[in-house]
């Protein structure tokens, strides 16, 4: 068995059960219902008023499954607009990760010793998107942004197909022609469809998870929602609730920029290899799901008022600015030997130590101290304090713009525990010391 194959069943034994069954049963049901999810909550935003009461009452009229063709056929191929609208963007966005200048940086070494180089220009990317999209949008009207919103569905089901093809394609290349060491399959095809089989695909010289995962869906973001935001001016005027939703969600687009190189070292890129799990997550499930409140307040233009819209912002920047400080912190402690000064003192550390795969001793050093002295994963309450603030200005009348904050509460509480799994299986007795000094996971005292 080799090394990635062994990492592979490492990973398998972390976040899935070992029972193939239950394990095949799984994958199955994420991917039929996944795409579906993102389709019916563009169908109820969009025809149904957010209304998760309305879609059901949809469901009882229709029936389920002709329902379910009604709302899905015109839009599962696509339109020839919304896959002319998704080449242009992914071709300039291509064309930006190519040509704009910047530093080169390198990832994390993998346990099959290959080190990702990465050209740091994603802020750059970032500013020059939105530029473009004003210039050519609002400026020189040579398409109109609220185009996006009215093609939307459409959008979705070609991002979908694609989605679902290109993750195949990746599954085969993994398999037959991997771009690094760190490949391999488990024995399970579908899972390996799900899960990925390469860790860092290339395809034409382009780092495939750094396109999907930063360029193409993060970027895709902030686009939907400026978007959003230009329908709803031109159907109602702009509302100030829709504004503040979007600027806080344009903020935290553009810390996730700022700091991209921070994100080659996180778990998706790290630890997910590129499967359906990641890849097709950030091409249809963040466009779809991330961008649920701004597209449900298109049609909801409440006016929360100064007082209201100013609580709501400074929240969020507490929250952002806590997530991007912890985070900040780990990186110049390590940065600097432990030799750094947290909160007027000189930062407690652990000196840890592992041995990789392939039995090389090294050291590291685990921060118990700062944000990281309070909890283990105290970024994500700050994330989804964040979001909450960019949920809240919708108000309370429906479930559907509060669907991303409570599914990514799920999913950082999960996340929280997959990474203790990881980081007790690398540090062992030095993440127990960590554990005893700072026993909770997220939140203090609960969790
Ligand atoms: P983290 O930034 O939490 O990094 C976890 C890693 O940090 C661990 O695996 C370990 O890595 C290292 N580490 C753990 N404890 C310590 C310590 N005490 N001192 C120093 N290093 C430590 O990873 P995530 O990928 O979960 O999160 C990255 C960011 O992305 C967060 O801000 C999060 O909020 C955000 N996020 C957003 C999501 C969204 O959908 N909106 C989803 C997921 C994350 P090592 O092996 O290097 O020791």
């Amino acid at each position: 068995m080799d090394k990635s194959q062994k990492r592979m069943d490492q990973n398998k034994k972390l976040y899935y059960t070992d029972h193939p069954i239950v394990r095949n049963l799984s994958v199955i049901i994420i991917i039929i219902l996944t795409p579906l999810t993102a389709i019916l909550f563009w169908y109820t935003n969009h025809y149904l008023n957010g209304s998760l009461t309305g879609l059901f009452q949809f469901f009882i009229d229709e029936g389920f499954f002709n329902g379910i063709y009604k709302i899905w056929a015109p839009v599962f191929w696509g339109s020839k607009t919304a896959w002319t609208i998704l080449s242009i963007y992914a071709a300039i966005e291509l064309l930006l990760m190519k040509i704009l200048p910047g530093k080169t940086v390198y990832g994390p070494k993998t346990p099959n010793g290959y080190i990702p180089v990465y050209k740091n220009n994603g802020f750059l990317a970032f500013i020059t998107t939105l530029l473009l999209f004003w210039l050519f949008g609002f400026q020189l009207k040579l398409f109109n942004p609220s185009i996006i919103y009215d093609h939307f569905g459409e959008i979705l089901g070609a991002l979908n197909i694609f989605s679902l093809l290109f993750c195949l394609l990746l599954y085969f290349k993994g398999l037959y022609r991997p771009s690094t060491p760190d490949s391999g399959t488990s024995g399970n095809p579908l899972f390996d469809y799900y899960w990925g089989t390469d860790l860092y695909p290339h395809i034409l010289g382009i780092n495939v998870k750094h396109f999907t995962n930063a360029r193409f869906g993060m970027m895709g973001w902030s686009i939907l929602i400026i978007a959003y935001a230009a329908k709803q001016h031109e159907l109602y005027g702009i509302s100030d609730s829709m504004i503040v939703s979007v600027v806080l969600q344009i903020i935290y687009c553009a810390i996730f920029f700022y700091y991209e190189s921070g994100y080659f070292k996180t778990m998706d890129i790290q630890e997910d290899r590129a499967g359906y799990y990641i890849v097709w997550g950030v091409m249809v499930w963040i466009p779809a799901v991330y961008t649920l409140t701004a597209h449900y307040l298109v049609q909801h233009p409440v006016q929360l008022g100064a007082g209201l819209s100013a609580i709501l912002i400074i929240v969020a920047l507490i929250g952002f600015y806590s997530k991007t400080n912890m985070n900040r912190q780990r990186f110049n402690v390590r940065a600097n030997n432990g030799d750094y000064r947290i909160w007027g003192h000189r930062a407690k550390i652990i000196n840890a130590e592992y041995t990789d795969k392939n039995g090389e001793k090294h050291s590291s050093i685990l921060l118990v101290d700062g944000w990281w002295g309070i909890s283990r994963h105290f970024h994500y309450v700050g994330e989804i304090l964040g979001a909450l603030c960019w949920s809240l200005p919708a108000l309370f009348t429906n479930f559907m713009p509060y669907f991303y904050v409570f599914y990514l509460t799920i999913l950082l509480f999960h996340r929280a525990k997959r990474d203790d799994v990881k980081c007790r299986l690398k540090y062992g007795k030095y993440w127990e010391e960590y554990c005893k000094a700072v026993p909770y996971k997220v939140i203090p005292g609960i969790y």
